[in-house]
């Protein structure tokens, strides 16, 4: 296997997961091997040389050690999603071009009127997408990308969460352009954790919330001031997700001054989806075959899709038993439509139509449309 081959790369895109990280390398010791000139050896060189700067650039008030956590635990690297990997959301791609994108490349272009959002909200049902499409714009806006679930804040790191937001957010104007993707945003914002039930949340919302205005009003007055783009607070964005917006305060969900909706796929996506996934594989499904499943997946998110398609391969090696150990690769039988109608009895659309028509509502009132 050729190092970094592109099927490599293809597989392991976890949703929201961060276990398929690069090693840490954020000790500021100088691990630079002479003899490994890759491309890619150069870019981690290029990329370890400014995290060392970032490093050294923070506030004395920022914690070193939340900071070398953030760079290990909540910045990707590596292990890219581009828009084509994205079946559908035509829209919402667009969306995020024009407001996050194309300024991030051309700031020069986006002033005054121009002046792009600093706040994105992406609500739908679960696995539609919302997480790849935070990961293709950091990519395609060759932006750091910070990654965080808001219940991991609240949970996991619950204690050191306030340093830790405090560092991000300096970590990311030091690193700009910058992505700060919060998934699950509602157990950060929702009404309940302002409420004086838990006091730790409520003290990380607030935080959180005095970051994100200081950096709004930094990146403001930075504008006028045409600055360069060392630490650059307007090429910071906050990408936030959400399945259920409803839970989000009213003060919270008005400061995301652009809140995309990204719905299950219709029929047609989700054959763009399944052909995808299809593609590097042996199979014998035609045209007539893609019309039946097409219709055969109603109400299927994304997500469920990929989980049908994954069963569905599997077929071929089921019926085979122990035997399939001494199978030559060519032997397998390939994929068949029966394979995905014998995996459809157990996947099953994972949003129901009652909560479906939730979601509509909320994008009706509150949203724009993809
Ligand atoms: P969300 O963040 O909306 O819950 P994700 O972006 O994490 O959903 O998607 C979960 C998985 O579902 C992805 O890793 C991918 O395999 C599949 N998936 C979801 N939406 C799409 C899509 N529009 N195109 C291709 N794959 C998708």
């Amino acid at each position: 296997e050729p190092r970094g081959s592109r099927d490599d790369t293809k597989d392991k895109k976890p949703s929201s997961s961060h276990a398929a990280q690069k090693e840490p390398m954020y000790e500021l010791a100088d691990s630079s091997d002479p003899g490994e000139a890759t491309p890619e050896a150069l870019e981690d060189e290029v990329w370890n040389q400014r995290v060392k700067t970032a490093l050294k650039s923070l506030d004395k008030g920022v914690d070193q050690a939340a900071a070398k956590q953030i760079l290990n635990e909540i910045v990707i690297h590596g292990d890219e999603v581009h828009w084509d990997d994205i079946a559908g959301l035509e829209v919402a791609k667009l969306a995020l071009k024009e407001a996050v994108v194309y300024p991030f490349l051309r700031p020069d272009l986006f002033r005054g009127l121009r002046e792009p959002a600093r706040g994105m909200l992406l609500f739908g049902p679960p696995g539609t997408g919302k997480t790849m499409l935070a990961r293709a714009v950091a990519t395609e806006s060759k932006s750091t990308f910070f990654s965080i679930s808001a219940s991991s804040l609240t949970s996991k790191y619950l204690g050191e969460s306030e340093k830790l937001v405090r560092a991000l957010f300096q970590l990311a104007k030091a690193l700009a352009p910058s992505i700060i993707f919060i998934d699950e945003i509602d157990s950060l914002l929702s009404t309940r954790s302002g409420s004086g039930e838990h006091e730790a949340t409520r003290r990380i919302k607030t935080e959180f919330l005095i970051q994100w205005s200081a950096l709004q009003r930094a990146a403001a007055g930075k504008e006028t001031k045409n600055a360069d783009a060392a630490g650059d607070p307007s090429r910071v964005l906050v990408l936030a997700a959400t399945n259920l917006p409803w839970a989000i305060d009213e003060a919270a969900r008005r400061r995301f001054v652009r809140r995309q909706y990204i719905p299950l796929p219709d029929g047609p996506v989700r054959v763009v989806q399944l052909k995808n996934l299809l593609g590097q594989q042996k199979h014998t499904l035609t045209e007539r075959d893609m019309r039946q499943l097409e219709v055969l997946t109603e109400d299927f998110s994304g997500s469920d899709i990929t989980a049908l398609a994954k069963d569905a391969a599997m077929g071929p090696l089921r019926s085979l038993g122990e035997s399939l150990l001494h199978m030559r690769m060519e032997d397998i039988r390939p994929i068949m439509l029966e394979d995905f109608k014998a995996s459809l009895k157990s996947i099953r659309p994972s949003v129901s139509k009652e909560g479906l028509q939730e979601y509509e509502d909320w994008a009706r009132h509150f949203g724009e449309r993809a």
